[in-house]
C-alpha cells in the first residue's frame, strides 16, 4: 500500500532529485507546497518555467543572462583583454561583488572530474580557446582549489601555453576545497592580487 497519494510521491521524487535535498527535506517541501495557497504555487511554477525559457548563455563569456551578451561583456569600460576563468556563474558573482576586478570572465559550467566522468569536452573549454584568438593579454584561472578545480587549472594551462598568452592562477590563500562563493571578499581580492604565472 502506498503511504501517500501518487501525486505527492511524484512531487517528493522530483524534489529529492535536486542537488542538496535529501528525502526528508523533499517530503517536508512537498507537504509545504501542497499547503501553500494556489496563487503562490502558480507563481512559483511559472517563475521556474519563465526562467528556464528565457535565461541563456552569454555568447561571449557563457554566463547565464537574459540577453545575447551579458552586462559585463557589453560594458566597454571593462578590460576585454583580461579574462578570468571561473567554474560557474556563482563564482563570477562572488568576484563581481568585490567591485575591484576590471576584466571580463569566462564561465566553464563545471570542472574536469575523471571520477564523475566529466571531461574537457563537457565544460566550456573549446569556447575559451576561441576567445584567445582576439587580443587577449592574460588569462587568470580562478577555478576552485578542490581536486577538480586544480585538475582543470592544469589542463587549461597546458592548453593555453603554446598560444603565448600569459596565464596566471589565483593565489592558494583560498582554503583547499573551498567553494569560491563562500569566501569573503577580502580573501578573494588577496587571491586575485597574489596570482602567480603558470
Ligand atoms: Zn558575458
Amino acid at each position: 500500500m502506498e503511504l501517500y497519494s501518487g501525486h505527492i510521491n511524484r512531487l517528493i521524487e522530483e524534489l529529492a532529485a535536486l542537488p542538496g535535498i535529501g528525502s526528508k527535506s523533499a517530503q517536508r517541501l512537498a507537504f509545504h507546497l501542497i499547503n501553500m495557497p494556489q496563487d503562490r504555487v502558480n507563481r512559483l511554477a511559472n517563475t521556474i518555467i519563465d526562467a528556464k525559457a528565457n535565461v541563456k548563455y552569454c555568447k561571449e563569456c557563457f554566463t547565464l543572462t537574459d540577453s545575447e551578451v551579458c552586462p559585463i561583456c557589453a560594458n566597454q569600460k571593462r578590460n576585454h583583454n583580461l579574462i578570468m576563468v571561473v567554474e560557474n556563474t556563482r563564482d563570477m558573482t562572488a568576484y563581481e561583488k568585490t567591485g575591484k576586478y576590471e576584466g571580463v570572465y569566462h564561465v566553464l559550467h563545471g570542472a574536469i572530474s575523471p571520477m564523475l566522468g566529466i571531461g574537457p569536452n563537457d565544460i566550456k573549454l573549446k569556447e575559451l580557446m576561441v576567445r584567445l584568438k582576439d587580443d587577449v593579454e592574460e588569462v587568470i584561472i580562478a577555478t576552485n582549489s578542490s581536486l577538480e578545480g586544480e585538475t582543470t587549472a592544469m589542463y587549461i594551462s597546458k592548453l593555453i601555453k603554446p598560444t603565448g598568452v600569459k596565464i596566471t592562477r589565483i593565489a592558494s590563500g583560498v582554503p583547499v576545497g573551498g567553494d569560491l562563493e563562500y569566501i569573503d571578499e577580502v580573501t578573494l581580492l588577496r587571491a586575485l592580487e597574489g596570482r602567480v604565472e603558470l
